[in-house]
């Protein structure tokens, strides 16, 4: 098989492989761009492979960044743009369930190949378009089927994420995991607790982001990969939730550690999400969206809650109703935000400085009390937002000159 015709994110990258080629090496584009560029997929990035060891690749090219050199891994500038190649390699070792213990740089593409993960990712597009296809792949690919390349078993005790990732590619691709892989996955889950919790994460992430997560994650269950996760351990039956609700799109990283922390019935979500190495940007929009999903949930909100939250929440929330299936009336928060007199207290007419200058009060509580009180009544659009209407509000409420 043959490209006859380079999509674009390839052929702006194709100068390189020749390059490469020119100065007598292989190179090659491999990986997921390969996949899914066959799939039809958006193609973002592409890597190269190549067998000119990283020495050589930087006396072709003149400007380059060592990005990972004792893997391999050289960046290339040309022209402002930068272009990732990887030498040829093996790996071997892998004493501790994650990294290989020793990388061998190899002049052999179907060595290279033979170290990835599935056939689906195995795959290699040469200069002239050939699609090299060492390990049926391009069936795979065909048969949406993930399978291991060589023996399962081995590939997930050389590195135990590999199963995270293959859960992972089932949702975002919509796939079936070969028996064979799957059974290795059953048999091994276990391992996963070698792995750390920041690349689990990536995969996790990158499973309930997908677009059949419903089906990634119930493998991620069956095989028991979820019982090896962080604060899962016990969680099973609140984990099988998530099979029931909608099997729609989570739309952000936001709206998922929501979801999962609502689902689990998690009390302490920064706690929780300090376990799973997630930022503290996430650790506060959870707590926002969770918050103003109990209000919908009980149709017990207004006005203050949303204010105070801001609009910013507004999709994440609409999405994580819409998973559970808690009914939202969009429209009527929509109606909300658009009508907020103010949506921060920066917006008010009045702030402390003018009432320190205009009633004297002293900074401290009482001006706080004062000043917070005076946002909720504007809020609730029971007095309007002007100056001397604050002031005067303020003077017969308060004890004040
Ligand atoms: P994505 O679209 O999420 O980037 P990807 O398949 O490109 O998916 P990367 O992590 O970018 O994933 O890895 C690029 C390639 O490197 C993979 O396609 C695969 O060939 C190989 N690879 C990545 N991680 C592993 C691993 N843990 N074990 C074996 N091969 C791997
Ligand atoms: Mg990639």
């Amino acid at each position: 098989m043959r490209i006859t015709k380079w999509p674009e994110i390839f052929e702006s990258s194709l100068h390189i492989l020749n390059s490469l080629q020119d100065a007598g090496f292989k190179a090659y584009f491999v990986g997921g761009s390969v996949r899914d560029y066959l799939l039809n997929l958006p193609v973002h990035d592409v890597d190269i492979a190549t067998s000119a060891y990283p020495e050589e690749i930087k006396k072709i090219f003149p400007q380059t960044i060592d990005t990972g050199i004792q893997h391999g891994t050289v960046t290339v500038m040309d022209h402002g743009t930068s272009y990732e190649l990887t030498t040829f390699r093996t790996e071997s070792g892998y004493q501790d369930y994650r990294r290989p213990d020793k990388v061998t740089f190899v002049r052999s593409l179907k060595e290279d190949l033979q170290r990835r993960d599935f056939t689906i990712n195995a795959l290699a597009i040469a200069p002239d378009g050939e699609i090299i296809d060492e390990y049926e792949g391009l069936a795979d690919l065909d048969n949406h089927v993930i399978r291991a390349v060589g023996r399962a078993q081995d590939r997930f005790t050389e590195d135990a994420l590999r199963m995270m990732r293959a859960v992972r590619f089932q949702s975002q691709l919509d796939f079936e995991i070969e028996t064979n892989t799957l059974t290795a996955i059953r048999e091994n889950a276990e391992l996963l607790k070698k792995i750390s919790i920041e690349r689990i994460n990536t995969e996790f992430t990158k499973m309930l982001l997908g677009k059949n997560w419903q089906r990634g994650f119930e493998q991620f269950l069956k095989t028991g990969l979820a019982l090896n996760c962080p604060e899962f351990s016990n969680q099973s039956q609140n984990l099988e939730k998530m099979l029931s609700l909608k099997n729609t799109r989570i739309t952000s990283a936001r709206s998922l550690w929501a979801l999962v922390c609502q689902l689990l019935n998690i009390k302490d979500t920064r706690r929780f999400l300090t376990i799973w190495k997630e930022s503290n940007q996430i650790k506060d929009d959870v707590q926002k969206i969770n918050f103003l999903t109990v209000d919908i949930e009980n149709s017990n909100y207004d006005v203050w809650d949303f204010y105070q939250i801001g609009e910013k929440y507004f999709a994440d929330l609409v999405n994580v109703c819409d998973v559970r299936k808690i009914e939202i009336d969009t429209s009527q928060i929509k109606q909300i935000y658009a009508t907020l007199p103010i949506t921060n207290k920066k917006d008010l007419a009045i702030n402390g400085d003018i009432l320190l200058k205009e009633l004297k009060i002293a900074p401290g509580p009482k001006l706080g009390k004062i000043l917070l009180d005076i946002e909720k009544q504007v809020v609730y659009g029971k007095l309007e937002n002007e100056k001397s209407e604050l002031i005067k509000y303020c003077r017969k409420n308060y004890e004040v000159c």
